[in-house]
């Protein structure tokens, strides 16, 4: 049985950077449903190919598809091992009531959800000054405003190229943000009843500073 943590929070906020941090100190297996799901884009499968429109729109893969990938992944034997972060999942209510099925089944066990919070204005400016590395293995993030990278377009930590994600442009953007209002914002609520939820907000600070106020949440 391991311990499962869930961050939630707005596109832009910090949650793949900030997640990163925790599975570095906790060696939990960091899980996220959108890296999963651009890797099937990218590898060109079935899935890559159904799910590749919505996403570039910023909409939302159905349930059922993202549910099922997860579940999957939870059954391997790292997270098993370690207990994981999932980061971008459950993002509606049926994806947290079908997590909550899903860890009966597995036997994991719900250790916190962290919502991460931050100022509608800066994620907008984040999301659309963000550039990805291209070398998957590699997966760093920059911003062209906050964060540029030594020579431009290049990633400082590998020297592969850096890339905007499709769905980093300001329509999109915006999409996702409001996607978020409606469709995840309501999971606070429904973690709170369960008696799981911990605040934290993230400012326009580096990711150090952010990081250690998400620990201090954690801990309190
Ligand atoms: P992210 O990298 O978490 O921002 O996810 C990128 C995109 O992948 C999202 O805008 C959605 O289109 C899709 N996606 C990721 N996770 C989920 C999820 N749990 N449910 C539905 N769609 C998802």
């Amino acid at each position: 049985m391991a311990d499962i943590y869930v961050f939630i929070g707005p596109p832009g906020v910090g949650k793949g950077t900030l997640g990163e941090m925790f599975c570095e100190e906790t060696k939990a297996v960091h899980v996220s449903t959108g890296d999963l799901l651009r890797q099937e884009m990218a590898a060109g499968t079935e899935l890559g190919n159904k799910v590749k429109g919505i996403i570039a729109e910023g909409g939302l893969v159905s349930d059922d598809i993202v549910a099922e990938m997860v579940e999957g992944r939870l059954q391997k034997d790292d997270i098993v091992a370690k207990g994981c972060l999932l980061d971008g999942f459950p993002r509606t209510v049926p994806q947290a009531e079908a997590l909550r099925d899903i860890l009966k089944r597995t036997g994991h066990k719900m250790a916190a959800v962290v919502s991460i919070e931050a100022d509608q204005q800066m994620l907008i400016t984040r999301l659309t000054a963000r550039r990805m590395c291209t070398n998957k293995e590699c997966g760093a993030i920059f911003n062209v405003v906050a964060m540029p990278p030594k020579t431009e377009g290049i990633c400082d930590k590998c020297g592969a190229k850096l890339y905007q994600r499709s769905d980093d442009t300001k329509e999109a953007a915006l999409h996702r943000l409001d996607v978020y209002a409606k469709q995840t914002a309501p999971l606070i609520d429904f973690y709170k009843k369960e008696g799981k939820l911990i605040r934290s907000t993230s400012r326009d600070l580096p990711a150090e500073a952010n990081y250690a106020n998400l620990k201090a949440a954690l801990k309190a």
